[in-house]
């Protein structure tokens, strides 16, 4: 039985790339030294992967940016604006992040499906002409078969490729499918002498797909087998089940199937009586999304009953996906509980654990190895510490009335008016304020514990008195207190909360050079203690203007975390509502009269088939409720979300019941509105009228014109003025210069306003 890995990260244990990157892209590095740094890590990966007694090594995952944009680069498909933008190398990294010194904008960015992946969006036009070169991929096999490796090659396939495109209006990107399909013949022309499988990728199969595309899916997986017969494709899905799908993947006439059995709840028993002679069947029954140890006890069982079916000749084990998504090595974890890190397996772990079921199938099985796995996943499974009775009734106890506020929005909109007593147009930002250096150096050196906790504490105070003076001086409506005590939302709030745990270089890339470090959700979930009330209390105490309390929301804290899997997420995330229910109890009673809950991920928790969607959201959504619904009338809920793709979910949108909502917009020039107007969205919004993510200041007049723009799709007193997100990134001087021009709009409209209602009354 032949066991493999669909890909491993490639950031390095110690981030040794995004080290490396950073250091070319400030001139200290040259590219001969960044290389270096790439070929010792592709290298020491495959030695990991041979060391743990897999198969063979894969080849291909890695990048020096991200393997959407090697394939766009393989196939020659270079947009033309980076035509003349130096080196190969130099016009891969502008391709990727833009080229400021020549005013050429990057090429779009968006997440690799269900993940927090982030992939370059490739871009095709009419005049498309490729100019493939297989080098990159060629040289690598080459230097692994050099090592002494068995090489698989990985391509990322051409029905995704396309699928995940974009085109230029009056073209179908489509169109480029028949010189696609070339090329890809002759890349597996060049591929199939040097090395046994061949993985293709079309992890679109997991995806809703229509009946042309599957059709179109067929005739060019039939046309690679013509074209190249000698290949031997695995043609590799991953990310959920292939479902409704099925048959393509069986009539696609590649010599293997892989099938991702963590992500989607398949059997696969219709598999296994459908799957053609000719084909293999790969099982991914190693979680390459998660960090949870398999359990072997029931991995065993399928790979067994598949060994009979098919003999063990026809049979791959192997993660469930890329191991892309988990951090490297777990071995560098030295401060976590030992009995929770017995639990766990990261990348490295996770070539031993399939090497491990491979084995063992073959008859070639440790006892020791095996009980090694029981013990751990019996420990985890009937451990106290990931259960918590209270938490379980309190979670029961749930009632419909529990989601739902007092009154509809329509009667506490008119008490919150009063209430509040804001003028027309209210000003706002979104939470966070510039993170100085001098909150990075306090930070650290509370850390280092060369800073007490009070002097912390002291620092953080001022810091937000601060940021209550400068708003105040701008003349802002509803301040914020600047979020200086949080490193990152989510880990902020998973500190303070029962049932997560954190790792010292659990590092995952999430694009290019950056990485994130989510918070290990273990156990049920409970709030010990308030989490921010000290803060916004202390806020609100130095100001007459109303403070806007400030959290991170259930859905949000769950997505960019690494979630238990021994519970239905449904229920984690309930119980993290139920713990952020507290905290914004505790905020109303300690005097905030207005709490925002952030969903920054709302959207991209969403499944991939819309079947699940619907369900997803349903439960999504009801934690948001659950998490509000427990104020009085006039407490404003506001809530934020940085992106503007809404249609689809809009819907759901207004089921949250918020009161205000903030939305990225200025990006996207306020047309997304319309379908706010088209669903008669009840409530009021903030449409961001400045894009944060740049430095640059806009005038009074850009602002105006968003605003007037947005004014053709909102009624008046429903339109809040603020940024598109936090500013977290963002240096003060341009904060001040910005925010100074968007208060001063706010104004100006205002004047407008009050003048024509007065001309209408007279
Ligand atoms: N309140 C957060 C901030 O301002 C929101 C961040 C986000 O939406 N990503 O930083
Ligand atoms: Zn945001």
């Amino acid at each position: 039985m032949q066991t493999h890995i669909l890909g491993f990260p490639r950031i390095g244990r110690k981030r040794e790339l995004k080290k490396a990157l950073e250091g070319y892209w400030k001139g200290e590095l040259s590219e001969r030294q960044l290389r270096n740094t790439a070929d010792e890590l592709k290298k020491r990966h495959w030695k990991v992967q041979h060391d743990a007694g897999l198969s063979f090594v894969t080849v291909g995952d890695f990048s020096f940016y991200d393997h959407v944009l090697d394939l766009t680069v393989a196939l020659g498909a270079v947009p033309h604006r980076f035509r003349n933008t130096g080196s190969a190398f130099d016009t891969y990294f502008a391709m990727a992040r833009g080229d400021g010194s020549r005013n050429i904008p990057a090429m779009e960015m968006t997440k690799w499906f269900n993940t927090n992946y982030h992939y370059i969006v490739p871009e095709l036009s009419s005049d498309q002409t490729f100019q493939p070169s297989l080098d990159w991929l060629e040289d690598d096999v080459a230097l692994a078969r050099r090592l002494g490796f068995h090489a698989k090659p990985v391509l990322l396939g051409p029905i995704t490729y396309l699928a995940l495109s974009k085109d230029r209006t009056g073209f179908s990107r489509w169109e480029s499918l028949p010189q696609l399909t070339e090329i890809y013949i002759s890349f597996l022309e060049r591929l199939a002498p040097q090395c046994g499988w061949i993985q293709i990728d079309e992890p679109i199969l997991c995806t809703d797909m229509s009946d042309s595309l599957r059709e179109t899916f067929l005739e060019t997986y039939r046309l690679l087998r013509k074209g190249a017969p000698s290949a031997r494709t695995l043609l590799t899905t991953y990310f959920g089940s292939l479902g409704d799908n099925l048959g393509t993947a069986l009539d696609s006439e590649c010599s293997g199937l892989h099938l991702d059995l963590c992500a989607g709840n398949a059997s696969i028993t219709d598999v296994l009586t459908a799957l053609p002679e000719h084909m293999s069947l790969s099982l991914g029954v190693v979680d390459g999304h998660n960090i949870w140890k398999t359990n072997c006890a029931s991995a065993l069982p399928v790979l067994r009953n598949a060994a009979l079916k098919l003999g063990n000749d026809r049979l791959l084990v192997g993660s469930s996906c890329s191991l892309l998504h988990v951090p490297v090595d777990l071995e560098l974890e030295t401060e976590l509980d030992p009995e929770i890190r017995s639990w766990m397996a990261f990348a490295v772990q996770k070539c031993h654990e399939i090497a491990l079921l491979g084995q063992t199938i073959d008859g070639g099985w440790t006892p020791e190895c095996l009980n090694e796995n029981r013990l751990a996943i019996e420990s985890r499974y009937l451990n106290v510490k990931t259960i918590d009775p209270d938490v379980r009734r309190r979670c029961r106890n749930v009632t419909p009335d529990m989601l739902n506020r007092n009154t509809p929005y329509a009667v506490r909109c008119g008490k919150q008016e009063k209430a509040l007593n804001l003028p027309l147009f209210p000003t706002t930002t979104i939470g966070s304020y510039p993170q100085t250096e001098a909150i990075r150096k306090a930070r650290r050196e509370y850390r280092k514990g060369e800073l007490s906790p009070a002097a912390y504490e002291t620092f953080l105070k001022r810091t937000i008195q601060e940021v209550v003076e400068q708003q105040e001086k701008l003349g802002l409506d509803v301040l914020v207190h600047g979020e200086p005590e949080r490193t990152d939302m989510v880990e902020y709030f998973g500190q303070q909360l029962e049932g997560f745990c954190f790792t010292e270089h659990g590092w995952v890339q999430s694009y290019g050079s950056r990485c994130v470090k989510p918070p290990i959700l273990y156990g049920d979930v409970s709030r010990k203690h308030p989490m921010t009330v000290p803060w916004l209390a202390y806020a609100q105490s130095l100001t007459k203007k109303p403070m806007k309390g400030m959290l991170t929301g259930p859905v949000t804290i769950l997505c960019w975390s690494f979630v238990r899997d021994d519970l239905e997420r449904e229920e984690v995330c309930r119980q993290l509502a139920l713990a952020l229910r507290d905290e914004v109890l505790d905020l109303e009673r300690a005097g905030l009269k207005i709490i925002q809950i952030d969903e920054a991920a709302l959207r991209e928790g969403l499944p991939l088939r819309k079947k699940e969607a619907e369900k997803y959201l349903r439960w999504a959504i009801d934690a948001f409720r659950l998490t509000v619904s427990g104020v009085g009338d006039t407490t404003q809920i506001h809530t934020h979300m940085c992106y503007s793709e809404f249609n689809a979910i809009l819907k759901w949108i207004a089921e949250m019941d918020a009161d205000v909502i903030s939305i990225e917009a200025s990006r996207s020039d306020m047309e997304l509105l319309q379908a706010f107007v088209d669903f008669k969205y009840p409530s009021a919004i903030g449409p961001g009228v400045y894009d944060i993510h740049s430095p640059r200041v806009p005038s009074l007049e850009e602002m105006l014109e968003h605003l007037e723009q947005a004014l053709r799709f909102i009624s008046p007193e429903k339109l809040w003025v603020n940024p598109d997100c936090g500013l977290k990134t963002r240096a003060w001087p341009e904060t001040l210069l910005a925010l100074g021009n968007m208060v001063q709009a706010a104004r100006v409209l205002r004047q407008k306003y009050s003048d024509t209602q007065n001309i209408m009354t007279r």
